[in-house]
C-alpha cells in the first residue's frame, strides 16, 4: 500500500518537500500512517507570501470582520469533529476522552475569540487605556493605542495538542489581524494536516493569512524579520535555541516561549480525607497524571501534602492508579493510552530514574501489558508515583519534568510558607494549585505563589461540580508562566491580541488625537 505524504501549504499552494520523509506513526502500534518532508521547501517567499498578500488582506478587515472568519473556522471543525478525533487517537495515542479534550478545546477557544472579536466590533487600532494630560492643559495629551504588526506570525507548537495547539494561536493572531505560518510537531502532525486541508478547501480565509510548514523547521525562524512574531510551545532546551536565531537577536523578532513547568498541587492543613475538597484534589491529580498519558503543560508534576496525611493520600493514589486500564486507545476500557513517540519514552524513563535518586518508588507496574496491542509494539509507560522524605531536598523533583504520567508526593509542615518555599523551588510555573478552605492559608498561600506562576487555581469542594481543574488552559485566562515556563503569556481575551500588535503612545492635541483614532478605525 502506498503511504500517504503530507504536503505543506505553503505560498498558497500545496507543496511536498524532498527525498523519502519521516514515518508518523500510531504510538500504540507502531503502524506507518503517513511520511512528512520539508527538505528542499523555500521557507523565505513562503514568509514573503504571507506578509505581502495575508497582511494587507487582513488588516483590511475590521476585528469584528476576522471574529467572524474565526467563529466560521470554530464551527468547520466542529463539523468534522468526529474524524478530527479519530485521527487524534490514531497519530496521537490519545483516548477518545483525550482527544475529545484537544479538539474541542480548538473549537471552544476559536469560539471564545470569534466572541472577543464581535465583543470589540468594527474596529482596526485598539485604544490602550484612557488619555494622559501630559503638560498644564488639558489639550496636550499622550495615547496609548495598538495596531496591527506588519509581519507574519510564526506558530511552534508541541506534539501534545496539534488541534488545541494550532488553534489556540491562531485564533489570537488572526484576529489581531496578522497572517500565520504554523509548523505542527512532525510527530503529531497527521491531524493539523487535516485540519488544514479544511481550511484550505473551505475558503475561509483571504490568500496568504493561513500557511502550513509540515515537518522540520529548517532554517524557518532565521528568517523573521521585526516586524514577526514567533509563539512557540515545547521544550525548554528548543526555546534557548530559538531565542538566539538572528530575526529574533538582531532584527527584533518578538518572541512568546511556552516551555517546561513543574505545576505543583498543594492540599491544605485543613483538608480531612472524608471531605468534597479531599476528593475534589485526588481526582485533579489523578486526571493529571494519566489524562494524555501525563503529556501535557498543565499537569500536576508535584503533589504537596501535609506530613499526617500523606500516607493516605499516597495509598488513595496508589489505588486509584492501579485501576487505570493502559493500552491501545482503540480498546474498549482503556483510560490511558502511550506516550507519543519512542524519543519521549525514553526521555520519561531516563527522568524517572532521576526522580527515583531523591524519591522512593510508591506506585508503578513494571512487565506493564498494555491491553489491545501486539506484543512489544507502542511507546508505552507505567503510571508512576513516588515520594520523597519531609525536608528532602530532592533537587530533581523541583527541576526535572518528567513529561508522562509520573507525579511526586512531597510532604511539608502544613503552613503556607514552606509550602510556597517548596513550590517556587519549581523555578517558575504555568499553573499551581492550593485545595483548602481555610481563608488564611489560601491567602498567604495564593499571594506567595503568585510571582512564580502565571496562574493560580483555588480548588475548594465548593467548585468541584463546575471546574475543569488546572490542568485546562481557558481562553479567557492568561495561559503562561515565569523563569522556567518560558516567561511568556498567550490568551487571557483580549489581552492576549497585544503579542501581535504593537503599543504606540501618540502625543499631540487632543481634539487632533481623536479625529485619528477615529479616522484610524479606533
Ligand atoms: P520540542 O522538541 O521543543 O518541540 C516543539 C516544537 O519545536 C516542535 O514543533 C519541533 O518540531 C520544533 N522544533 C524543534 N527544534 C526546532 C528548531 N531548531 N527550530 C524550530 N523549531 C524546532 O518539544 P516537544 O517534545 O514537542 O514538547 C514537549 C515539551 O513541550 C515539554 O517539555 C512540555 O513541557 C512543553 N510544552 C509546553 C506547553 C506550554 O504551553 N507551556 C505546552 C505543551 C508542551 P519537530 O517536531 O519537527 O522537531
Amino acid at each position: 500500500m502506498k503511504t500517504t505524504r503530507l504536503k505543506s501549504y505553503l505560498g498558497g499552494r500545496w507543496q511536498d518537500g524532498e527525498g523519502e520523509g519521516e514515518a508518523l506513526l500510531n504510538p500504540a502500534t507502531e503502524e506507518v500512517l503517513a511520511r512528512v518532508s520539508s527538505d528542499g521547501l523555500l521557507r523565505a517567499p513562503a514568509l514573503e507570501f504571507a506578509r505581502t498578500e495575508g497582511g494587507p488582506a487582513l488588516r483590511a478587515l475590521t476585528i469584528k470582520q476576522r471574529g467572524d472568519l474565526v467563529q466560521k473556522t470554530g464551527a468547520l471543525l466542529q463539523k468534522n469533529r468526529d474524524e478530527l478525533i479519530g485521527l487524534s487517537m490514531t497519530n496521537g495515542g490519545n483516548t477518545r476522552s483525550d482527544a475529545k479534550f484537544d479538539v474541542d478545546g480548538a473549537i471552544a477557544t476559536l469560539q471564545a475569540y470569534a466572541e472577543t472579536g464581535a465583543a470589540l466590533g468594527d474596529k482596526r487600532i485598539l485604544v490602550d487605556g484612557e488619555a494622559i494630560q501630559l503638560g498644564r492643559s488639558p489639550r496636550l495629551v499622550g495615547q496609548h493605542i495598538l495596531s496591527t504588526r506588519h509581519g507574519v506570525a510564526v506558530h511552534v507548537n508541541a506534539f501534545n495538542f496539534p488541534a488545541w495547539g494550532l488553534a489556540e494561536k491562531a485564533a489570537v493572531a488572526l484576529l489581531a489581524g496578522m497572517p500565520v505560518l504554523t509548523k505542527p510537531a512532525t510527530s503529531s502532525s497527521l491531524l493539523a494536516h487535516r485540519l488544514f486541508e479544511l481550511l484550505v478547501e473551505a475558503q475561509i480565509w483571504p490568500p496568504g493569512s493561513v500557511s502550513l510548514l509540515m515537518g522540520r523547521a529548517g532554517d524557518l525562524v532565521d528568517l523573521l524579520e521585526g516586524q514577526d512574531c514567533l509563539a512557540f510551545t515545547g521544550g525548554a532546551s528548543t526555546a534557548a535555541l530559538l531565542r538566539q536565531t538572528s530575526g529574533v537577536v538582531m532584527r527584533g523578532a518578538r518572541i512568546n516561549v511556552e516551555a517546561d513547568s513543574l505545576n505543583a498541587a498543594v492540599l491544605g492543613p485543613d483538608v480531612t480525607p472524608d471531605s468534597e475538597t479531599y476528593d475534589f484534589f485526588l481526582k485533579d491529580v489523578l486526571r493529571d497524571m494519566t489524562q494524555k498519558a501525563g503529556q501535557k503543560c498543565t499537569a500536576i508534576r508535584r503533589i504537596l501534602v501535609p506530613e499526617a496525611l500523606s500516607e493516605r493520600v499516597r495509598d488513595d493514589l496508589a489505588d486509584r492508579l492501579s485501576a487505570i486500564v493502559v493500552g491501545n486507545p482503540d480498546t474498549e476500557g482503556v483510560r490511558m493510552g502511550p506516550l507519543a513517540t519512542a524519543d519521549q519514552k525514553t526521555a520519561v524513563l531516563d527522568g524517572l530514574s532521576l526522580l527515583a535518586k531523591d524519591g522512593r518508588l510508591v506506585h508503578s507496574r513494571p512487565g506493564l501489558k498494555p491491553e489491545g496491542v501486539p506484543e512489544g509494539k507502542g511507546f508505552f509507560a507505567s503510571p508512576t508515583l513516588l515520594e520523597v522524605e519531609p525536608g528532602a531536598d530532592a533537587p530533581s523533583v523541583h527541576s526535572h519534568e518528567v513529561f508522562g504520567p509520573a507525579a511526586t508526593i512531597i510532604p511539608y509542615d502544613g503552613a503556607a510558607p514552606q509550602a510556597v518555599d517548596l513550590v517556587s523551588r519549581g523555578a517558575g510555573g504555568l499553573v499551581s494549585s492550593l485545595y483548602s478552605e481555610d481563608v488564611a492559608f489560601v491567602s498567604e498561600a495564593t499571594l506567595g505563589l503568585a510571582p512564580f506562576h502565571g496562574r493560580v487555581f483555588l480548588g475548594s469542594g465548593k467548585i468541584a461540580e463546575m471546574s475543569p481543574g488546572p490542568g485546562t488552559v481557558l481562553p479567557g485566562l492568561v495561559h503562561g508562566g515565569p523563569g522556567r515556563a518560558g516567561n511568556g503569556e498567550e490568551l487571557g481575551g483580549e489581552r492576549g491580541l497585544a503579542f501581535y500588535m504593537q503599543r504606540t503612545a501618540i502625543e499631540g492635541s487632543r481634539p487632533l488625537i481623536d479625529r485619528v483614532l477615529k479616522l484610524g478605525g479606533a
